[in-house]
């Protein structure tokens, strides 16, 4: 009998080292349908949920960034893929979330990738300053107010830019500098909100999404 306890406890314990590495490339459906099969994978998902929910960022930004859901609706977190930087088509089909490094040993997803991604485009040129500026000295350097619709846009430094990433004019592309989490609205679902005061014309993070006027 005992025997038998101790050969169930190893099952046990392999069972679920394979979950700590499989889990975590689950999306939530997968995830729940593992969680409900057995105690070893329910508690693995219940890690991978709670990792999830503290940081949708998955470790690649300066702060993490927790979901917040104050409503009655249970979802606990918002499921997508998260890049600091544009994909390169065609988009990864899964990313790892929740498992148990805190912050990725390799970003797929990382500016190298971009630039690789970009640097076949000959027609993209860059400066070649001692030390940008962002009041008109560095040609790259620029706002466009958008035409008056209230969302503008910066030109940065770019991959064929002589300087590197700690030039001033590269705000965008230093990642998010400031705390926000990503709060649950009944009616209005997840949305951006700021974790801390914010300085007026304080860069916050770069829209990637669509628009709607
Ligand atoms: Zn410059
Ligand atoms: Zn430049």
């Amino acid at each position: 009998m005992s025997k038998l306890t101790k050969q169930t406890t190893g099952e046990a314990e392999s069972l679920e080292q394979w979950a700590i590495l499989v889990l975590p490339w689950l999306p939530p459906s997968a995830l729940s349908a593992a969680a409900s099969t057995c105690r070893s994978l329910s508690r693995v998902a219940a890690t991978v949920n709670s990792r999830r929910v503290a940081d949708a960022a998955r470790g690649l930004e300066i702060y993490p960034i927790p979901f917040h859901n104050p409503t009655s609706d249970p979802t606990p977190y918002s499921y997508f893929l998260y890049s600091r930087f544009p994909f390169s088509s065609p988009p990864p089909f899964c990313q790892s979330w929740g498992g148990n490094l805190s912050r990725p040993a390799t970003n797929p997803f990382s500016l190298a990738n971009f630039i690789s991604s970009v640097t076949t485009v000959s027609f993209f040129s860059g400066c070649d300053c001692v030390g940008c500026s962002i009041d008109g000295g560095c040609p790259c350097s620029g706002f466009d107010d958008g035409g008056g619709i209230g969302v503008g846009s910066l030109r940065e430094c770019g991959v064929h830019c002589s300087c590197g990433l700690e030039c001033v004019n590269r705000t965008t592309q230093r990642g998010i500098g400031v705390r926000v989490k990503i709060v649950r609205d009944l009616k209005k679902g997840w949305g951006l909100h700021a974790d801390q005061v914010l300085n007026k014309g304080e860069f916050i993070c770069e829209y990637a999404g669509i628009i709607k006027l």
